[in-house]
């Protein structure tokens, strides 16, 4: 059986203890692949290479640090094929999503990083009458530490590793446990590009025994975290006595808005793809969907005729919209809020249930794509992270209205607003309270723009600019003349 191993100081080694964890395939329930099962040994190696390659890798022009990452970018693309399919097998999403969306982010994730430093330039003040000159240095920070989730799995890895080594970071990374496979691959892509041996350390395993011992490593000054925001309040407890620099990209609950003045066909068309793209399993996701009460049942009867119409299947089947969600833990968890809802005194309109697959997929964890209405806009199923195929629809009467019901959650992270009604489009925007905001379109996304939630959705912003200050520590220096 494939036995992926760590990525540590240019090579590719076992880890320590010598222990592998089960990584499974979520369309057919089969272990496929061993992990290593890394702890605080590897940590150690991954952290003193990092910190052995920091000086030189710093030191190098950042002309040629992007020329490095740009072949990094080259090489994925050559391996499109490969690295799609081995995401869709690893993380159970349709090979097409994998091939559009998944493997070519991660290769402009490097390129526009590679390109952006070259751009990145600091800032001087001039203080007149006192005759003195400011200027502000950059310096990167060491060792970067980088913690990914199993959603995007190379996507969000390289968004962020790029900006960390572009900045002139050493990192050690560790992906998600439940989808280490394109980390695996990508380690063999550095190595073939001739990235420095300790620039880039990939250590593999479970998040509380790899990614605390990177956390609590006093030699890791600065942790870029994506994931749940329960594990993101365990990071900032360990990290937070020893000042270390955080970003959190954490949870959502995100609202999606359509007023009855919307481009119909436009709404529900994007609707489907922001409710159930990735089986729902996008922290993007729009999971409230609020209507305004003349469209309600319009919008209504089209979205669930359109959503019983995705094909759930083998997820490297072209025709599968929806593929396996990523976990047997997760398929009882995405059930067990189905459960919760009817409880609570929703309606399913359709889906609501575990999906058999004929076939090779026959073990395989799937969920039929579920609407649900007829919930209070703050119960539980309202107001909690899913992760998975499962919306609710709720009408609404005033912009106050679902202001109110958007604002309702402790999640910040994304809103959609779909109106034809441009003043309308700002106003209600600007009063919902979440980091990004897409009007009448979803998951458009410019890297240039500051990327992150609010409330518990985290702290701090990724994208563009953000990211290089975040990766770099500022120093001012004031010069008499
Ligand atoms: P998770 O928090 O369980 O795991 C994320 C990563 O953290 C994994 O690599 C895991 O091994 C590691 N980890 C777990 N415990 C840890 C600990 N104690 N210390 C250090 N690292 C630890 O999240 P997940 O289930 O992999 O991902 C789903 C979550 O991620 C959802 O809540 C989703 O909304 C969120 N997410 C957010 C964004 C964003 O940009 N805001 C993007 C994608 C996913």
């Amino acid at each position: 059986m494939n036995q992926l191993q760590n990525y540590i100081n240019g090579q590719l080694v076992a880890p320590v203890a010598g222990q592998y964890i089960d990584n499974y395939n979520p369309a057919t329930g089969e272990v496929y692949s061993l992990i290593p099962d890394s702890d605080e040994q590897d940590v150690e190696q991954a952290v003193q290479a990092a910190t052995a390659a920091f000086p030189a890798w710093a030191k190098t022009p950042a002309e040629k640090r992007g020329r490095i990452m740009m072949r990094i970018a080259d090489l994925i693309d050559e391996n499109l094929e490969r690295l799609a399919e081995a995401e869709s097998i690893d993380n159970g999403k349709p090979l097409k999503l994998a091939k559009t969306v998944d493997i070519p982010r991660a290769s402009s994730n490097m390129r526009f990083y590679g390109t952006a430093i070259q751009h990145f330039a600091s800032e001087a003040h001039y203080m007149e009458g006192t005759e003195a000159i400011n200027y502000t240095v950059r310096h990167p920070h060491g060792v970067a530490g980088c913690i990914s989730p199993w959603n995007l799995p190379l996507y969000l890895f390289t968004w962020k590793i790029a900006p960390a080594l572009a900045a002139g970071n050493c990192v050690v990374a560790k992906p998600s446990e439940v989808t280490p496979m394109t980390a695996y691959l990508l380690s063999e892509i550095c190595i073939a590009a001739g990235l420095p041996a300790g620039v880039l350390n990939i250590v593999h395993g479970y998040g509380h025994k790899v990614g605390a011992a990177m956390v609590a490593h006093p030699k890791v000054p600065v942790i870029s975290f994506t994931g749940g925001t329960a594990t993101g309040r365990a990071i900032a407890a360990t990290a937070a006595p020893m000042f270390k620099k955080l970003s959190l990209e954490l949870g959502g609950k995100n609202p999606n808005i359509v007023f009855a003045d919307c481009d119909f066909d436009n709404a529900l068309h994007t609707s489907i793809h922001s409710s159930f793209a990735n089986q729902g399993q996008i922290c993007l996701c729009g999971s409230r969907i609020f209507i305004e009460r003349p469209l309600y049942e319009k919008f209504r009867d089209a979205f669930v005729e359109k959503v019983k119409a995705l094909t759930v299947g083998d997820p490297l089947e072209e025709s599968s919209k929806q593929g396996a969600v990523v976990s047997e833990q997760h398929m009882q968890k995405v059930l067990s809020y189905i459960e919760l809802a009817k409880q609570e005194g929703g309606s399913i309109l359709t889906g609501g249930h575990r999906v058999q697959v004929e076939g090779r997929c026959a073990n395989g964890w799937f969920v039929a794509p579920t609407v649900i209405e007829g919930l209070p806009y703050n119960c539980r199923t309202n107001t909690e992270e899913i992760f998975g195929p499962v919306v609710t629809l709720t009408p609404f009467d005033t912009e106050e209205e679902v202001i109110q019901y958007a604002n309702c959650t402790d999640y910040g992270l994304s809103a959609t607003i779909w109106t034809q009604n441009l003043p309308r489009a700002h106003r209600v925007a600007h009063q919902v309270h979440s980091g990004i905001v897409w009007v009448n379109t979803w998951l458009l996304r410019d890297l240039r723009t500051p990327f992150g939630g609010m409330k518990n959705s985290g702290v701090g912003r990724e994208g563009g600019f953000e990211a290089l200050n975040f990766f770099t520590e500022p120093q001012n220096i004031c010069v008499k003349l």
